[in-house]
């Protein structure tokens, strides 16, 4: 995936699609209170430059499907594991909740089921069937959509050609409104996110940790700040 942070206007749209596509529980207030709050994709907000001059920057962040997943290595029942497409997946009844894949993510993008998940009427008659519900006692992250992936690969087995390129649209993308998200195969060369991934804007969150992340961010250089990026770098 390849998200350009410039054109982010952190309206949140992928939050809500994301909630409502993978059947994520309402969070009420009390549960936003006690840090205990799950959105598979956040919106973080921070501040560039100096007032009068400061600007509202927004960067969507999500499980980066890390190529070095250190949330892999540490599980002891093998609940999450790096698939054949690359995609960090999670295996909901395999998982026996220790949290140590949470503890070890330094994206913080994990999150544990302290309840129940419940919806008010009528809108547990809504979820997704094409998604589990997960219970109580488990972990859970962003997929990448893995259902929408699999169910366009296997419109193009039947339809017996490749899948194209942004045939796959995961709910985020789907709905961001300035497509500020974009998703594909990087291994495909000639796709779009190999395209972007190249270009002079890019860079990936927390790189120097080594975890190799399948996500690239993309982020204009302000020329008033060139000095600070120049020092600091991305
Ligand atoms: S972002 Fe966190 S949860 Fe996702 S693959 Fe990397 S370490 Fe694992
Ligand atoms: S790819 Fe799917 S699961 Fe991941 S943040 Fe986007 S909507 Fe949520």
């Amino acid at each position: 995936m390849v998200i350009d942070a410039d054109k982010c206007t952190g309206c949140q749209a992928c939050v809500v699609a994301c909630q409502s596509e993978n059947n994520l529980a309402l969070n009420e207030e009390n549960r936003v209170i006690e840090r205990r709050a799950k959105t598979w994709i956040r919106i973080e907000r921070y501040w560039e430059g100096e007032w009068p001059n400061a600007k509202a920057r927004f960067l969507p962040v999500l499980c980066q499907h890390c190529g070095n997943a250190p949330c892999e290595t540490v599980c002891p029942v093998w609940a999450t594991y790096h698939n054949p497409d690359g995609l960090n997946v999670q295996v909901y009844n395999r998982c026996i909740g220790t949290r140590f894949c949470a503890n070890a993510c330094p994206y913080s993008v994990r999150y544990f089921n302290f309840w129940e998940p419940e919806w008010p009427s009528p809108m547990d008659r809504q979820l997704n069937p094409d998604v589990t519900v997960r219970t109580k006692g488990i972990v859970e992250k962003c997929t990448f959509c893995i259902h929408r992936i699999n169910r366009t690969k296997r419109q193009a087995d039947r339809d017996g050609r490749p899948v194209a390129d942004g045939e796959v649209e995961p709910a985020c993308v789907q709905a961001c409104p300035t497509t500020a998200l974009v998703f594909g195969d990087l291994n495909d060369s000639d796709s779009k996110v190999s395209e972007l991934s190249h270009s002079k804007r890019a860079y990936s969150l927390l790189d120097s940790l080594g975890t190799a992340p399948a996500i690239t961010y993309l982020k204009k250089v302000d020329p008033s700040h060139v000095d600070e990026h120049e020092e600091h770098g991305h």
